[in-house]
């Protein structure tokens, strides 16, 4: 069980060969939340392994939510709505591609809605990775889940998302200083080693650098 911060905990669905591939699950004491689902088996089984850890189980989850419609944040959305019964969410944007890609219905979010879940957590839309790319603010923990916004490497480098990946990799890149209005301490991404404490600096240099 990997439990980051409290109530926080993160998983790597990365095979052998592959990049790292993290999801989240946020537990307080009303819900249960999971953040991304991946897109192969290993990573429903490392969900159902961690769930089993916190003596919780699929029907626990209470929430889906997503940070944006590529392949390795949702192939296992159908699989995980069957298994869990949640609702699933996602910038209004996205919600209606992770639809059309997957086949369930997705709930869409404002930028700066606030999900009355874990101490309030807000959507910070930041476009350019994808339509509506999301990142996932946590005051409660000062913590932001930046999913693809933001890549690290393995030493604890930060970069905007590669071109490849991109829809408009300006955008993406110009849009990172979004975050800058949030107070956090922590980042937390799906590729790359999480910055844990004195993130909100790290990512101040990254918008700097490519001002
Ligand atoms: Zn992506």
């Amino acid at each position: 069980m990997v439990e980051v911060l409290k109530g926080l905990h993160s998983m790597d669905h990365s095979e052998a060969g592959n990049h790292q591939m993290e999801s989240w699950i946020l537990d307080c004491d009303d819900c249960l939340i999971l953040i991304d689902g991946g897109m192969r088996q290993k990573a429903l089984d490392n969900i159902e392994a961690e769930l089993r850890e916190m003596s919780k189980e699929w029907a626990d989850v209470s929430l889906i939510l997503i940070t944006h419609k590529h392949g390795d944040h949702i192939q296992n959305l159908a699989r995980l709505v069957e298994l869990t019964g949640a609702p699933v969410k996602a910038h209004e944007l996205e919600a209606p591609l992770i639809k059309e890609a997957v086949g369930v219905y997705v709930e869409g979010l404002e930028d700066k809605a606030v999900l009355g879940y874990c101490g309030g957590i807000e959507v910070i839309h930041v476009p350019g990775h994808s339509e509506g790319n999301a990142c996932y603010y946590l005051p409660a923990l000062k913590a932001v889940i930046a999913g693809d916004t933001i890549f690290g490497d393995d030493e604890g480098n930060i970069n905007p998302p590669p071109e490849r990946y991109c829809l408009d990799v300006d955008q993406a890149t110009k849009e990172i200083k979004r975050l800058l209005d949030y107070e956090f301490d922590h980042i937390l991404f799906t590729h790359g080693k999480d910055i844990m404490g004195d993130a909100k600096a790290k990512v101040q240099e990254l918008v700097d650098r490519f001002c």
